[in-house]
């Protein structure tokens, strides 16, 4: 069957690389990319069209014109955008999923793909190797958003039998496209202000550790769940998953083997550190090792070496 794909958010982070995979994958004429506004850079091979996920006639107008076989919804206000605009975090969040939900039932979409987020553990969930199932007490607007979420997920394939899919994505790390307003963002800018200035001030402290991913792997996991035959996934919430675990001074230490005068020093105060503050240390990721195969590439010294050779390409 030739597939028909929708991906709407897709000038963001995810959107960009996760785009060109399909499209790779599918051949060009398959993927049509949407967005709330015109890329900057539009791909010559784009089928590309304006899309606001919130307008509910023009959602249904997409999905009339093109018959999507699969829907990848990647439009979302962030953690750290979120709590700066918490009730549109919460309306762009929720109805645009629901949005997409209802459509992809009506016209009997055979997969479609939704990623939830490692905030939607909260301060009382145990931040070492966090399980897949736990106590969740998310304390900022989109990681109850992104659990509400899930749990809505859960219900469509429940009552609806509708084929969603899902993955908790930790901080993702990539070059080609800047990241959206989370707060594991540190993770990117040091690279490249690393290159640019040979300094950088983090906002998140030294020792803060948080469960990261490169692009390469999150793009790799999200073909991989997406290719898994239905009746092996357990889960129909979202699925742990995780890279490398590590601090602002540890990624600093790793820089400096390629740039050993890179001065790294950290910001009092930011509130994006109470966030950081609130979510897993690591993540066990078991599920989608046992379910479908996960098995991350990239550790922090690949992550590394990685960023700042394509950095310095773009330079
Ligand atoms: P991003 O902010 O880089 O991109 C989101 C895109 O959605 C943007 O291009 C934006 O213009 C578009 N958009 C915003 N409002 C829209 C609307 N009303 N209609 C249509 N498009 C709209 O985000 P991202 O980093 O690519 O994240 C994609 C998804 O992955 C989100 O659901 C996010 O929560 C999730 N996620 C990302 C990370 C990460 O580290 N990047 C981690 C965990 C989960």
């Amino acid at each position: 069957m030739e597939e028909r794909i929708i991906i709407i958010g897709s000038n963001g982070q995810i959107g960009t690389e996760l785009a060109a995979a399909l499209r790779q994958k599918f051949g060009n004429e398959s993927i049509i990319t949407c967005d709330i506004k015109a890329p900057t850079q539009l791909d010559p091979f784009a089928n590309f069209e304006i899309v606001n996920v919130l307008d509910q006639q023009a959602l249904k107008a997409l999905f009339e014109k093109h018959k999507p076989t699969q829907v990848y919804l990647l439009a979302a206000l962030l953690s750290a955008t979120g709590e700066q605009f918490p009730k549109k975090a919460w309306e762009l969040n929720m109805d645009g999923l629901i949005n997409i939900l209802d459509l992809s039932v009506e016209y009997k979409v055979s997969k479609v793909f939704w990623p939830s987020s490692i905030a939607v553990f909260g301060p009382h969930s145990p931040k070492d190797q966090t399980p897949q199932y736990c106590i969740m007490d998310p304390s900022t607007v989109y990681g109850f958003s992104k659990l509400a979420g899930e749990r809505w997920c859960e219900y469509y394939h429940q009552k609806h039998r509708l084929d969603i899919r899902s993955i908790r994505y930790p901080g993702l790390i990539s070059w080609k496209a800047a990241p959206g307003g989370g707060t594991t963002d540190y993770a990117i800018h040091i690279f490249h202000e690393a290159l640019l200035s040979g300094k950088y001030e983090s906002f998140l402290s030294e020792n803060t550790r948080l469960p990261m991913l490169y692009m390469d792997d999150a793009i790799a996991g999200t073909l991989q769940v997406m290719d898994v035959p239905a009746e092996n996934l357990r889960i129909r919430s979202s699925y742990n998953l995780t890279g490398p675990s590590f601090t602002p001074s540890e990624l600093g230490e790793e820089i400096q083997k390629y740039l050993p005068d890179f001065q790294l020093s950290y910001t009092a105060d930011d509130p994006r550190q109470q966030i950081a503050d609130s979510w897993p240390k690591s993540i066990d990721d078991s599920y989608a090792r046992e379910d479908w195969g996960w098995n991350p590439e990239f550790d922090l010294s690949a992550i590394t070496k990685e960023m700042l050779t394509n950095l310095r390409k773009q330079q």
